[in-house]
C-alpha cells in the first residue's frame, strides 16, 4: 500500500473527512475490496449494517418536447418534430393508477423543457393531482433542471417560483438533471441547460423556500476523474452550507448513462466501475446520510451497491427517459429483492417520505 493510500484509508477508518487528493488516491489505487470495506465503514455511521430500504415508484414523463438538445438524451423531441406529446391530466392519472396498482407509493415527474409551458401550467396540474389523490401517494413534482427552466420561462425569480409551487401543494422536487456538475462537461454536452452556479442558486432557493430536494449524479459519458471530483467537491460544500442553514439535501442518487439511441453514443459503464464510484461517493459525501443505488439503470446488479455504501433504492415501474436510452424495467420485484437477500441484506419497504429518518427522491433526466 502506498503512503498516500495508507493515509486516505486511515482517515476514513478514523472517521475523518478525506480531501480531494485522498479521493483521487482511493479511486486510482484502492482495490475493490478496500473500497467496499471503507464505504461500508462510513455507511455504518448512519445505518444498520444488514438493512436496506426501498420504495416502489414510477417516473411519469409528461412531455417529451424539449429545447435543451442535450447530446446524451434519447428522449426528447424538438418542438414541431413528429412524435411530440404533452400528457393530458387524464393520461397522467392513468399512468399513476398503473403505478399504484403495482403497490407504488411514489410518483416522480420528469419532462422536457417545453417552451410553451410555464409555472402556472405545472401548478394547475399539481393542484388537480393533489385534489385527486390526497395523501394516498407522494409526488416529486419536477427536477431542479425543469424548475429552473420554467421559472425563467415565466420570468419569475427562483424564490417566487418556489412560492407558487408551494401554494399549489408541492412538497418536493428532486436534484434530477444534474448529470456531471462541471461547466466544461456541461458546455460539451448540454450547453442549453444551465451553469453549475445557477444550479446551486436554484437548489438553495428551493430548500430555503421550504421544499425538499435531493442530489443526483450520472456517470459514464466521457467525463474525466477531475470532472467527477468537481461534482462531488461542490456538492459536499453545498451540503455543508445547507446543514449550517438547517435545511439540507436528503439523499444522493447516482445512476449510469445509457448510450443507446443518443447522439453522443458510447458504451455502458461496467458494473464494477459503477460500484467503485458509489463507494467513493459514500466515503467523500460524508455529510449526506442516504446514498441510493439505481435499479433503473443497473437492474439487480444495483443491489451489489449495498456492499459499496448504498443504503436505499427504488423499484421502478416505468421511466421513458432512461428506457428510450436502453434501460429495462422488471416488475418481478421479488427477484430483485432476492439479489439483496443473497448478499446478506434485509430489504424493507419504506414509506415514500421516509428514508433513513429523512426523505427521498426520484431518478430522472
Ligand atoms: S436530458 Fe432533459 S433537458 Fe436534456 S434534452 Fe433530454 S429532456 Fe431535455
Amino acid at each position: 500500500m502506498s503512503p498516500a493510500l495508507d493515509r486516505a484509508s486511515s482517515r476514513v477508518l478514523a472517521g475523518e473527512r478525506i480531501d480531494r487528493s485522498d479521493a483521487a488516491t482511493l479511486w486510482n489505487e484502492a482495490d475493490d475490496a478496500l473500497l467496499s470495506r471503507l464505504a461500508t465503514h462510513v455507511r455504518a455511521r448512519f445505518h444498520a449494517p444488514d438493512r436496506a430500504t426501498y420504495v416502489i415508484m414510477a417516473i411519469v414523463n409528461y412531455t417529451n418536447v424539449c429545447v435543451a438538445r442535450c447530446d446524451y438524451c434519447a428522449f426528447y423531441k424538438f418542438p414541431g418534430e413528429a412524435g411530440t406529446y404533452v400528457l393530458s391530466f387524464e393520461d397522467v392519472v392513468k399512468r399513476i393508477d398503473v403505478v399504484a396498482g403495482h403497490g407504488g407509493q411514489l410518483v416522480g415527474f420528469n419532462g422536457g423543457f417545453h417552451p410553451e409551458l410555464g409555472v402556472e401550467d405545472y401548478c394547475n396540474l399539481f393542484r388537480r393531482l393533489h385534489a385527486h389523490y390526497g395523501d394516498k401517494l407522494a409526488f416529486y413534482e419536477m427536477t431542479i433542471a425543469e424548475f429552473m427552466f420554467v421559472a425563467k420561462r415565466s420570468k419569475l425569480s427562483y424564490d417566487e417560483a418556489v412560492s407558487q409551487f408551494r401554494a399549489a401543494g408541492t412538497r418536493w422536487i428532486t436534484g434530477g438533471g444534474a448529470e456531471v456538475l462541471d461547466d466544461a462537461f456541461r458546455l460539451r454536452h448540454s450547453p442549453g441547460k444551465y451553469k453549475v452556479e445557477d444550479f446551486y442558486d436554484a437548489q438553495r432557493a428551493v430548500l430555503e423556500g421550504g421544499l425538499g430536494s435531493t442530489a443526483t449524479m450520472v456517470i459514464g459519458f466521457d467525463e474525466t476523474l477531475e470532472e467527477r471530483l468537481n461534482h462531488l467537491e461542490r456538492l459536499r460544500a453545498f451540503q455543508d452550507e445547507r446543514i449550517a442553514a438547517g435545511r439540507q439535501l436528503s439523499s444522493f442518487l447516482c445512476w449510469t448513462y445509457k448510450p443507446y439511441n443518443t447522439e453522443l453514443g458510447g458504451h455502458e459503464v461496467p458494473t464494477q466501475e459503477y460500484l467503485r464510484h458509489l463507494a467513493l461517493c459514500r466515503i467523500y459525501l460524508d455529510n449526506i446520510v442516504n446514498i441510493r443505488t439505481s435499479v433503473l439503470t443497473r437492474n439487480e446488479d444495483a443491489l451489489l451497491g449495498l456492499q459499496y455504501g448504498a443504503n436505499d433504492f427504488d423499484l421502478p415501474t416505468e421511466d421513458e427517459v432512461t428506457q428510450k436510452a436502453g434501460a429495462t424495467v422488471s416488475l418481478d420485484f421479488e427477484h430483485i429483492l432476492d439479489a439483496a437477500r443473497r448478499i446478506g441484506f434485509t430489504p424493507v419497504q419504506r414509506g415514500a417520505w421516509q428514508i433513513g429518518g429523512g426523505t427521498s427522491e426520484s431518478a430522472s433526466a
